[in-house]
C-alpha cells in the first residue's frame, strides 16, 4: 500500500461514499445520519494467558452498523494494525453487501489488535474463546453472526461455536459461518468468493463485449478468491489464463495456462513464480498486462490514479475488497472499461455464509449442486439490477452497485420507522 493512501481514515472515506449516493437519491440530512453512523460498538479489554505463563491484554471490537434488514453479519479480523475507525468501515460495507446481493441481513464487523503470526496456536484459541466470550451477549444466529475474514479461518470460528455454545449448554451452528463441514459448515463455501465472481463475469461479458471463451484472463493474487475465480473461468467457460501473481511476483503466457498447474507449482515451491514455461513479469505489470479480463485478488489500493490510464483489460472484476481508489474509477469509466465492483463481484462469499446459516438453522443440509445453484442465481440477479441502474441513471457501476444497496437499506429503516 502507498504511504499517505494507507493513511486514509476508511471511515471518512466510507461516510463520503453514503455522502456521494445520498446526493443523487435525494436523501434528506436525519437519514444520511443515520447511515452514517454505526448502531452499536462494543469494545472490549481482555487478559489472555500466554505459554510463557505471563498475561497480556488484548483488544477487540465489535462494530453493528446497520440491521434494519435482519441480522448483522460480517467477519473478524486478526491484526496489529485494527482499529475502531477501520471496523467501522468495514461493517458499512458489508451492510452495503449484503444489501446489494438482496440477502437478509445487516452488517458488522469485528477485529481483534494483535499480531496472530507470532502467537501460538493455544495463545490464538485462548484469545479467541476469551473474545468470543467476552462478545458473547452481543452475537448470536438472531443478532450478530461472524465470519473467517483476515487471519481467522475455519479453526477460529470452530473455537468461537464452541465457546458461545458452551455458555448456552447447547450447540449453536448458527453463531458462526466459515466453519469447518462437519461443525455445520455448507458445501461450497471454500470456494464461494471465486465462483460468485466468475459468475458476474460471465453476466457482464454479455454486455461488455467480451467472449469469455477463449478471452484472456490475467489475475493478481492467486489465494482463495484469485485461485477459484481463474479455476472456475478455465474449467467451466472457456477462457485462457494468460497472466497470474502472488506475494513474490507474476508470470505471463500469451497462450495461456493451466491454472489447476499452476495451484500444483505454487503448492510445491511456495510461488506461482517459475512456473515452467512462463515469463517472469511484475506485480505492477500484471494489472496493465493485455487481457480482456483483470481480476484484482489481493490487495486494496492497486489501481490508482496513476496506473489506471494503462488498463488494457475490457473488464476489471474486483474480487479482493477495495482494489480501485476513487479517483481511478473515473478514469476506468471514461475509457469505458466494466468495473465489476468488491460489494458485488466477491458477495459470493457472504451469499453462501448465508445458505449456511440458513442451513443450521433448519438443520438439513444442501447438497453442493443446491448451493452452487442457488449462488448462481444470486449472483446473476445481482448483476442484473446493478446494470440495470448502471443503465437507467447513467452511472459507473460502483456507484449504481452503492445507490441499489443504499437505497434497500434506507427503505427498510422508513418502513419500520424510527423507534420509538
Ligand atoms: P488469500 O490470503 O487466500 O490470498 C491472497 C493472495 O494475494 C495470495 O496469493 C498472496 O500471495 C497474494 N498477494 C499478497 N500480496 C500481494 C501483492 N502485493 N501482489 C500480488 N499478490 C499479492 O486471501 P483471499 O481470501 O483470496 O483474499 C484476497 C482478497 O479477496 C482480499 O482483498 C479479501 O478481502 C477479498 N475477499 C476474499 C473473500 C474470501 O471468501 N476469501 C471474500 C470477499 C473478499
Amino acid at each position: 500500500m502507498a504511504g499517505t493512501e494507507s493513511q486514509i481514515n476508511p471511515f471518512e472515506t466510507a461516510k463520503q461514499q453514503v455522502d456521494i449516493v445520498a446526493d443523487l437519491i435525494g436523501l434528506d440530512g436525519g437519514l444520511r445520519d443515520v447511515l452514517k453512523h454505526p448502531k452499536r460498538e462494543l469494545t472490549v479489554n481482555f487478559p489472555v494467558r500466554m505459554d510463557d505463563g505471563t498475561y497480556r491484554v488484548y483488544t477487540g471490537h465489535r462494530v453493528q452498523y446497520n440491521m434494519a434488514r435482519g441480522p448483522c453479519k460480517g467477519g473478524i479480523r486478526y491484526h496489529p494494525q485494527v482499529t475502531l475507525d477501520e471496523v467501522r468501515a468495514l461493517a458499512a460495507w458489508m451492510t452495503w453487501k449484503c444489501a446489494v446481493v438482496n440477502i437478509p441481513y445487516g452488517g458488522a464487523k469485528g477485529g481483534v489488535i494483535c499480531d496472530p503470526k507470532h502467537m501460538s496456536k493455544g495463545e490464538l484459541e485462548r484469545m479467541t474463546r476469551r473474545y468470543a466470550s467476552e462478545i458473547s451477549a452481543f452475537i448470536g444466529p438472531e443478532m450478530d453472526i461472524p465470519a473467517p475474514d483476515v487471519y481467522t479461518d475455519s479453526q477460529t470460528m470452530a473455537w468461537i461455536m464452541d465457546t458461545y455454545s458452551m455458555q448456552k449448554g447447547y450447540s449453536v451452528p448458527g453463531v458462526v459461518t466459515g466453519k469447518p463441514i462437519s461443525l455445520g459448515g455448507s458445501e461450497g463455501r471454500g470456494e464461494a468468493t471465486g465462483r460468485g465472481c466468475a459468475y458476474v463475469i460471465r453476466e457482464a461479458s454479455k454486455h461488455a463485449g467480451v467472449h469469455v471463451k477463449n478471452g484472456t484472463v490475467a489475475v493478481q493474487g492467486f489465494g482463495n478468491a484469485g485461485s477459484v475465480a481463474a479455476n472456475i473461468l478455465y474449467d467451466e467457460q472457456g477462457a485462457k489464463i494468460v497472466a497470474i501473481s502472488d506475494s513474490k511476483g507474476g508470470i505471463y503466457r500469451a497462450d495461456g495456462m493451466n491454472p489447476h498447474a499452476v495451484e500444483a507449482h505454487k503448492a510445491k515451491t511456495g510461488s506461482v513464480v517459475g512456473f515452467p514455461g512462463a515469463k517472469a513479469i511484475s506485480n505492477e505489470e500484471i494489472l496493465e498486462t493485455k487481457a480482456d479480463i483483470l481480476i484484482p485478488a489481493a490487495l486494496e489500493n492497486q489501481i490508482t490514479a496513476k496506473n489506471a490510464g494503462k488498463i488494457q483489460a475490457k473488464i476489471v472484476a474486483e474480487a479482493a475488497n477495495g482494489p480501485t481508489l476513487p479517483a481511478a474509477d473515473t478514469v476506468l469509466y471514461e475509457k469505458k472499461i466494466t468495473v465489476l465492483p468488491d460489494i458485488l463481484a466477491n458477495a459470493g462469499g457472504v451469499t453462501v455464509s448465508y445458505f449456511e446459516w440458513a442451513q443450521d438453522i433448519q438443520g438439513f443440509y444442501w447438497t453442493l449442486d443446491e448451493v452452487n445453484q442457488r449462488l448462481e442465481r444470486v449472483m446473476v440477479r445481482s448483476y442484473d439490477a446493478v446494470h440495470k441502474v448502471a443503465t437507467e441513471r447513467h452511472v459507473h457501476n460502483r456507484t449504481a452497485a452503492y445507490v441499489l444497496a443504499i437505497q434497500r437499506v434506507v427503505d427498510a429503516v422508513k418502513l419500520r420507522g424510527i423507534y420509538p
